[in-house]
């Protein structure tokens, strides 16, 4: 089975263009940014404050977590597509992301993801620890301005109140946290190809993507 593992910075475009580009080559998209946020909406939800580690890992063995065809995020059965995208959720991400039990758990069910499909998988730490030994390995990033304005355009659209300055200090803080953590922080694998989508469409880096993981297996997975 065929694993392509996108990594890259907070709203550098890594789930709509994994999205697009899983699509056109036939293989499963997996979204593990959805699975820590799930994790994160549980803890709220049961009012764990989600910079207690063990606390947090307490509530594991009460989460199932699934990832549906359609885009569909479901938590214990229940659609949780549009609650892991709150405000709340964002803030307390990445301290539930820093924490070791909670990676390992994710993470052994992200492995169990490509075992019997070729999957696209879009995260922080793909290329570095979930799948060291990856096919492909792209490193996804943008100009923390221009995924500022995305991100605050894509805010907009869905009726979320927020400032342009806000967006781009939250994305900073975000990456900060990702990039420091002690266990599988954010970093680029040194065989990952880092594609800069700062100045392309949508369509332009799906197109790039499909061009290296083409020159990569050396066959034809265009459409
Ligand atoms: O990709 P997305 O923005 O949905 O991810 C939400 C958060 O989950 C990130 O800010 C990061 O803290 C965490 N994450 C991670 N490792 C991954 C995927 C996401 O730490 N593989």
């Amino acid at each position: 089975m065929v694993v392509v593992a996108i990594d890259g910075p907070s709203a550098a475009g890594k789930s709509t263009v994994a999205k697009g580009v899983a699509k056109r080559i036939g293989y499963v998209y997996v979204d593990t940014g959805a699975m820590y946020r799930c994790v994160t909406l549980f803890a709220l939800e049961n009012n764990v404050d989600c910079r207690k580690d063990e606390e947090v890992v307490k509530l594991l063995p009460n989460i199932q977590i699934e990832l549906c065809v359609d885009g569909r995020v479901l938590l214990n059965g229940k659609d949780v597509t549009l609650d892991i995208r709150k405000q709340e959720v964002v803030a307390n991400v990445s301290f539930v992301a820093a924490n070791k039990g909670v990676r390992l758990f994710l993470v052994d069910l992200q492995r169990k993801m490509a075992d019997d499909k070729s999957i696209v998988m879009d995260g922080r730490d793909i290329g570095t620890y979930v799948f060291p030994n990856a096919d492909v390995k792209i490193f996804q990033v943008a100009d923390v301005k221009e995924r500022a304005k995305r991100r605050y355009k894509e805010n907009l659209l869905k009726g979320i109140e927020c400032t342009l300055e806000f967006v781009e200090q939250d994305l900073q803080r975000r990456d900060y946290i990702d990039s420091h953590r002690e266990f599988a922080p954010l970093t680029k694998a040194d065989d990952a190809i880092e594609v800069d989508t700062s100045f392309m469409t949508i369509e332009e880096s799906i197109e790039e993507i499909i061009r290296i993981i083409k020159n990569k297996l050396g066959d034809n997975k265009d459409e």
